[in-house]
């Protein structure tokens, strides 16, 4: 069940990530290089692709699978960092036990901290983790209060589209977005906007 809920999670991310295709690519030609919408495009399909190897795994199996091709077909910075949030996500506590908002809470917490560890980046530095602190954060106290999901689910897609915007008036700490200094305000970043995008895909797809 867990597992089809990962792969369901993947096709309405890609949906997304297409149907947003010239907002992220226009943000990334930008301030980066251009390659951002490429590289998740790239990293829905293929988790997509790897769909029939992944049937019958257990979640551990599954996103540790995922990690693993992952690293090696996504390029630029932002690789190594999705490929680390799902490692991470294969070893969270209770990850094979069915999923509650708890679970991906956990799961949500510890790819995050992934993602910063490896990245050495935080809060405030313009980059995808603007918004994945937060969304991390407002899934850990709604799933601790016991929120219904529709409540949950409202409040994370909130919670994301403002550390979206968030990012628009900083300046960049780490990534291509760096070397522009100042002139990188004015815009948002675009791991935060696909992020974005990403998360609210999800949730609506729930
Ligand atoms: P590249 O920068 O190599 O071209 P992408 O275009 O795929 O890679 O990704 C760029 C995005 O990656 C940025 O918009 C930012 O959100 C994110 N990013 C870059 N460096 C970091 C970092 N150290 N920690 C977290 N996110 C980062
Ligand atoms: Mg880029």
């Amino acid at each position: 069940m867990s597992t089809e809920t990962i792969i369901k999670a993947a096709e309405a991310a890609r949906a997304a990530i297409v149907a947003n295709e010239s907002e992220i690519e226009h943000l990334d030609r930008a301030i980066g290089d251009g390659d951002h919408f490429i590289n998740i495009r790239r990293g829905a399909d293929t988790i997509i692709a790897l769909a029939p190897e992944l049937d019958g795994k257990t979640p551990s199996e599954a996103l540790k699978a995922i990690a693993m091709k992952l690293m090696s077909t996504i390029g630029g910075a932002s690789g190594p960092l999705i490929s680390s949030f799902f490692l991470a996500a294969s070893k969270t506590e209770g990850i094979d036990a069915p999923w509650t908002a708890e679970t991906v809470a956990r799961l949500t917490e510890d790819g995050v901290a992934a993602i910063q560890k490896r990245g050495k980046a935080g809060l405030g530095h313009k980059t995808m983790l603007d918004v994945l602190i937060p969304v991390a954060e407002a899934l850990k106290a709604g799933a601790a209060a016991g929120e219904d999901a529709a409540a949950l689910g409202a409040r994370v897609v909130e919670t994301a589209a403002a550390g979206k915007d968030s990012t628009r008036d900083l300046t960049a700490h780490y990534g291509r977005a760096a070397f522009l200094g100042e002139r990188a305000i004015g815009t948002v970043d675009p791991g935060a906007m696909s992020s974005y995008v990403i998360i609210r895909a999800i949730v609506e797809a729930r």
